[in-house]
């Protein structure tokens, strides 16, 4: 039997402020979509933790046995720098600046997204669709808008009408607001706005002459608006009613909101069954930005190259900080913080080689199934990953407890402390135990310390040739031996 018809996952719900069961559409399968990265910058660090919210999510809903299609987009055109339809295009400005082609923009972030993910051992999702893949799925959605009645043409742009839209759906009703209060609170439109509302959006945008990233359209030469594509893209791969939806919370308005209305005009039905939206990471206390200097790369987390910073912090140490706090909520990083996860950190992954050494009894003085289930209700309970990690801690107090013979675990206990130690840490949470570069260092001085006890053997019958065959054959992999009064040892060049 699958587990998910076992456990009750519950999940806060954006769209109904409440913590809800989740059944997805299809029993069996979920659709989730997430949206991905605009490609124009490096990686920042607050997103990765977003990503990493979603990819503990994927892991978990695989590991309750769902089928899931999960999509993560890349918005490789259409993101202007504001929200209010106006100014460049994140990517294109970029490529005029490095006066390079936009795909190569693309390309080079793109590339950078990736290698960051690997390094904090995402799972890759089902699709990773990108904007300009989609341009023919987009213009698509835009004439059956028109076609219904809620987006108007004008100058060779189109834009989505908000007001006619509200007067049949609730525009809003995501981040809750009401399109009256919108209205009072927004300056009139300037002159050479072709909008009729400032509230409207666009789901096409005219290309001026000297735009470079530029597709034809029945409206003539342009590029579509930058909530469309994740309208086109999780329509075309999960359909017209999916179960997740995830994003930044920054992404609520408008362009979740925007998402809604665009889904429902087009196809009058709701796109998506649950909302979900991960919190920010601020540093030290404050927003994170590029402009003030409070800002800080993954790559400098690594290696350590920030004046924020008292040394470098490996990626699983990252991760299993952020994983430390609920997505919900606002993390803080500091290096104090990160010092105190990395002790954490490795007394977890002490641990499991404590319980691979644990004798065993006859009775348990842990109760290993209960503690299991404990760990499934954290993550059940709207995945609640600092309770399981919580829970996880109480294992290895137990652990400790159970070396030094206060109490004891039976075989079978013992087995499966270690299955799910395993599933938790590894598979849900995403961790890698990084002290395998230290196992690997006890290999390679073993290794050397055989071949050194080998070549004293050799020289002792006389046999200088293998005796020196060994020191030089060494001395090419890098491996410098040292003859002294103790002895013979060895350094690496
Ligand atoms: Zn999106």
């Amino acid at each position: 039997m699958q587990l998910y018809k076992e456990q009750t996952l519950k999940i806060h719900n954006t769209l109904s402020n409440s913590k809800e069961i989740f059944q997805p559409i299809n029993d069996g399968h979920v659709g989730m979509y997430v949206c991905g990265p605009t490609v124009y910058s490096n990686v920042h660090l607050g997103n990765c933790r977003t990503f990493m919210s979603f990819d503990m999510i994927f892991r978990y809903l695989k590991h309750l046995g769902y089928k899931v299609r999960f999509v993560r987009n890349i918005t490789d055109a259409g993101h202007l720098e504001n929200d209010a339809d106006e100014g460049e295009d994140k990517i294109a400005k970029k490529a005029r600046l490095e006066q390079i082609e936009p795909m190569e923009v693309v390309q080079r972030y793109t590339v950078d997204f990736h290698n960051t993910l690997q390094k904090f051992n995402f799972l890759h999702p089902s699709i990773e669709p990108t904007a300009t893949g989609h341009i023919i799925e987009q213009i698509e959605i835009i004439k059956d808008i028109l076609e219904k009645g809620y987006a108007y043409e004008i100058n060779g742009s189109v834009y989505f009408d908000v007001v006619k839209f509200n007067e049949t759906n609730d525009y809003g009703k995501l981040s809750g607001r009401k399109l009256e209060d919108m209205i009072a609170n927004t300056r009139a439109l300037t002159a050479q706005s072709d909008k009729k509302n400032p509230q409207d959006f666009a789901l096409w945008k005219k290309a001026e002459q000297q735009h470079i990233m530029r597709w034809p359209s029945p409206w003539g030469d342009g590029f579509p608006g930058w909530h469309l594509e994740c309208t086109a893209m999780s329509t075309k791969y999960l359909g017209e009613s999916f179960d997740i939806h995830g994003g930044g919370m920054d992404l609520k308005f408008p362009h979740h909101e925007c998402e809604i209305a665009q889904a429902e005009a087009s196809n009058g039905k709701s796109p998506v069954k649950y909302w979900m939206h991960a919190n920010m990471l601020t540093l030290n206390g404050k927003k994170m930005a590029k402009s003030t200097g409070n800002n800080i790369l993954p790559n400098e987390m690594f290696s350590g190259e920030n004046k924020i910073l008292s040394k470098p912090f490996a990626p699983s140490i990252v991760r299993f900080f952020m994983m430390q706090a609920h997505y919900a909520s606002i993390l803080d990083l500091s290096n104090d913080a990160l010092l105190a996860s990395e002790k954490g950190f490795h007394k977890l992954m002490d641990s499991f080689a404590t319980l691979d050494n644990l004798e065993t009894g006859t009775i348990s003085g842990f109760e290993v199934s209960e503690w299991k289930q404990k760990c499934y209700n954290a993550m059940n309970d709207d995945f609640n990953t600092p309770i399981l990690i919580a829970q996880l801690f109480d294992a290895v107090k137990h652990i400790n407890l159970i070396k030094e013979g206060t109490i004891s675990i039976t075989d079978k206990d013992k087995t499966q402390l270690q299955q799910y130690m395993n599933t938790f840490v590894f598979d849900i949470l995403g961790l890698e135990n990084n002290n395998s570069s230290d196992a690997d260092s006890d290999k390679l001085s073993g290794t050397v310390d055989l071949l050194i006890q080998l070549r004293n053997e050799a020289r002792s019958n006389k046999d200088f040739a293998t005796s020196d065959k060994i020191r030089d054959q060494l001395a090419v992999l890098g491996i410098q031996l040292k003859d002294g009064k103790e002895g013979t040892t060895f350094s690496l060049s």
